[in-house]
């Protein structure tokens, strides 16, 4: 019998998040990235003995009586979920008892232009997927994708479904040392994800063993890369805070709010006490305001 549940496990960004596994019993991914956590395994472009959904909505009821305070459910695969043929009936039937948990799904997009699976991705809250590349040169080097996948269709899909998704979709940027990691990379995914507009962006690197020998940036070089992206609500990832408060002007506030939002946490390591009342001073007058993106909360210019 497979085992379609693990968690639940407490996220920053997600809360309490029950997982739920569409490929518990081996890789199955139409990319064999070079910094997956898997162990590499050729990229398919079907999923083999995919579970029935009532197999799994069985097991997410039995564990949803056992974790009830579980705020996300999150539909992920040992390798890519979207490649799982009944994911709009799984989907619509979790959210038949799911009441106010939120329904995430976490994917790297590969078969977004697919109309089909489109709709499967509508009947979710929160669709987060990875967005390492934007040319074919970096992507080919870096994702390593099945022959079948096309990056210039994938990123059409993606521009054309955010535009029909109403719900949150969230784009994750892992930068790799020497592939990924030049200003020219992150001027070119500033022009696609201001294109696909996302309701926040989140930046990481690697911090755990991969499938091959790749390396990590570091938090530094994060943050410089991240001064290239304008405009979207942007989270970096970090495993350990690190506080550099420094004082801004008023001016300088709006500015850095101009540019783009920052979060809650980054306002906390980045401002002094002083740049903090200048906030709160904006805040109340109006010309500063708090969204909050995917469920992280952000500072932004009103
Ligand atoms: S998309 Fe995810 S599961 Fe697939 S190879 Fe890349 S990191 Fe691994």
């Amino acid at each position: 019998m497979f085992k379609f549940i693990f968690g639940p496990v407490s996220s920053r960004r997600f809360g309490l998040s029950l997982g739920v596994d569409l490929s518990p019993n081996k890789k199955q991914c139409n990319f064999d990235c070079l910094y997956c956590e898997l162990k590499g395994a050729k990229a398919v472009d079907t999923m083999q003995n995919p579970p029935p959904p009532k197999e799994i909505i069985d097991e997410i009821k039995r564990a949803l009586e056992k974790y009830p305070d579980v705020d996300v459910i999150t539909v992920t695969a040992n390798g890519e979920p979207m490649l799982y043929p009944h994911l709009k009936e799984l989907a619509q039937q979790i959210n038949a008892f799911k009441n106010n948990k939120k329904l995430l799904i976490l994917s790297n997009g590969a078969l977004i232009n697919d109309k089909s699976v489109q709709e499967a991705l509508l009947e979710f809250d929160i669709v987060k997927l990875s967005l390492d590349a934007v040319t074919p040169r970096v992507f080919k080097k870096l994702d390593r994708a099945h022959k079948s996948v096309n990056l210039e269709r994938m990123l059409e899909g993606t521009k054309e479904f955010a535009c029909n998704f109403k719900n949150e979709l969230v784009l994750e940027t892992l930068v790799i040392k020497n592939i990924n990691d030049t200003r020219d990379d992150f001027l070119a995914l500033n022009r696609v994800v201001n294109e696909i507009k996302p309701s926040r962006i989140d930046l990481g690197t690697i911090d755990r063993p991969s499938a091959y020998k790749v390396s990590p940036v570091s938090f530094e070089t994060l943050e410089i890369l991240s001064r290239e992206i304008e405009h979207i609500p942007l989270v970096i990832i970090k495993r350990n805070r690190i506080k550099n408060q420094k004082e801004f002007s008023c001016n300088e506030i709006i500015e850095l709010l101009r540019r783009r939002p920052q979060s809650a946490e980054d306002i906390d390591d980045l401002f002094d006490e002083k740049s903090k009342i200048q906030l709160n001073k904006l805040l109340n007058e109006g010309k500063a305001n708090i969204v909050n993106a995917a469920g992280v909360i952000f500072y932004k210019i009103s």
